[in-house]
């Protein structure tokens, strides 16, 4: 069933085809989606086991298809909150911070595009988000290391394009290709080995 959103997700519209007729509805949604690592909810969680021993994880997370999850852009490990993290939260940006950054980026987006990063087309995308030769040179190894598909490929970039426009850059350097990079989930379940959270950036090197 949830592979159903593989076509709305890449058309963003949906058509359902009877003997004699078809009629396409707009369907352009942004999906979020969240996933233990495993069925109990053990997996990789620290002073846990997961009582269904080694397959557990793999079983589980193969109810994604390949293809659903070459369609996800951004992907992110969670670790487990603890009673600590309660206790002491910490300081972050604040939400409206965070608010007012996006919507500068959006602004820069369709001033340049006509259309936010998500919406430009492929043609377009290339001529905007064209990194520089070091940044190009990374999406290489890392397509090649990661076997990435086409499709994948061009969504790096237009995360990288939406990094550089959050980072007030006019053009796509290598650290906006390792971070975008960084949020690919690999197709054997495995998070693409860069560090998390994106302000750690010294993980281009890993290709
Ligand atoms: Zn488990």
């Amino acid at each position: 069933m949830l592979d159903s959103l593989r076509q709305p997700l890449e058309t963003g519209d949906v058509l359902i085809a009877r003997a004699n007729f078809h009629v396409r509805y707009p369907a352009r949604f942004q999906l979020v989606a969240a996933m233990n690592p495993c069925r109990c909810g053990y997996g990789r969680a620290s002073g846990h086991a997961c009582g269904r021993g080694p397959n557990c994880e793999e079983v589980y997370q193969a109810r994604i298809s390949g293809p659903l999850l070459d369609r996800m852009d951004l992907s992110v490990e969670l670790p487990a909150v603890t009673p600590a993290d309660l206790a002491n939260p910490g300081d972050c940006e604040s939400t409206q911070s965070v608010a007012a950054r996006v919507a500068a980026a959006r602004d820069a987006q369709i001033e340049r595009g006509k259309s936010t990063n998500a919406a430009l087309p492929d043609a377009a995308l290339s001529k905007h988000a064209n990194p520089d030769a070091e940044g190009s040179a990374l999406l290489s190894r890392a397509s090649e290391a990661l076997n990435l598909s086409a499709r994948a490929y061009m969504r790096i970039l237009r995360v990288a394009r939406t990094l550089a426009d959050l980072d007030g850059a006019t053009a796509v350097k290598r650290r906006h290709i390792a971070e975008a990079v960084s949020f690919r989930r690999r197709q054997d379940g495995v998070q693409t080995p860069l560090a998390h959270p994106p302000q750690k950036r010294s993980v281009s090197s890993a290709f």
